[in-house]
């Protein structure tokens, strides 16, 4: 994807936005429990519609029972089904994990690949979930992991007003540096569900309040 033009306001407001949050959230990180790019592959496939701390519940048996590529591939779809049925999605999911983990082995050898062309060729798997395996399993950073805490933070702060994840993680590629990337998504991810959060923003408490235009203590005044 191309990175369009930064324009100089925005990205002095965003490198506000984005020290506030280094200093709120110093530890922002990514919330799923991995060991190496096969685990994050199959936690992030298991993360759609569910919370981390879900994911985290079952992946521990996922791991214990499958812990390659190549005995995935092997797996019979019951099996996998009882074990992340708790994550929702159940039947796709399960689906999408052992058609990843066939993908994975006949044409990788059995390692999970480190290109976002290819990474996308895999079934279950789009550009979010790219970027989350190249950003933490591989430090590549090819761009922003955008979900829903990203994108709703990003438009309340006003550095993209695109409701499309692809058109708002160009707008963050323009704004932040690239070896920032992965750490960015982190760090809104943090602020979204634990400040930002969907409902009720809590403002009165936020550090960026003082020039985020959707702050509720700023248009109360
Ligand atoms: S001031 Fe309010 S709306 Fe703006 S980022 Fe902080 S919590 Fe979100």
């Amino acid at each position: 994807m191309s990175v369009r033009r930064p324009s100089r306001r925005k990205r002095e407001l965003s490198d506000w936005f984005r020290e506030r949050l280094k200093q709120l959230h110093p530890d922002a990180h990514c919330e799923l429990t991995y060991r190496n790019a096969y685990e994050l592959l199959c936690a992030t496939i298991l993360s759609a519609q569910c919370t981390d701390v879900r994911v985290n519940l079952v992946t521990p048996e996922l791991f214990r029972k499958y812990a390659t590529a190549l005995t995935l591939a092997r797996a019979r779809a019951p099996d996998v089904e009882l074990i992340v049925r708790p994550t929702g999605f159940f039947r796709n999911k399960t689906r999408s994990l052992i058609g990843m983990a066939q993908a994975v082995v006949a044409d990788h050898g059995g390692d999970v690949p480190a290109t976002m062309e290819a990474l996308q060729r895999l079934p279950g798997v789009g550009r979010k979930t790219a970027n989350v395996i190249l950003g933490n399993a591989f430090g590549i950073n090819e761009g922003v992991t955008v979900d829903t805490h990203v994108g709703r933070v990003s438009r309340r702060l006003g550095l993209t007003r695109e409701a499309d994840p692809v058109k708002v993680e160009l707008d963050l590629m323009e704004l932040v540096p690239r070896d920032e990337w992965a750490f960015f998504s982190h760090l809104l991810i943090f602020h979204g569900r634990r400040i930002c959060v969907a409902r009720r923003p809590r403002c009165e408490e936020c550090p960026l309040s003082e020039r985020c235009p959707s702050s509720l203590v700023r248009l109360a005044k």
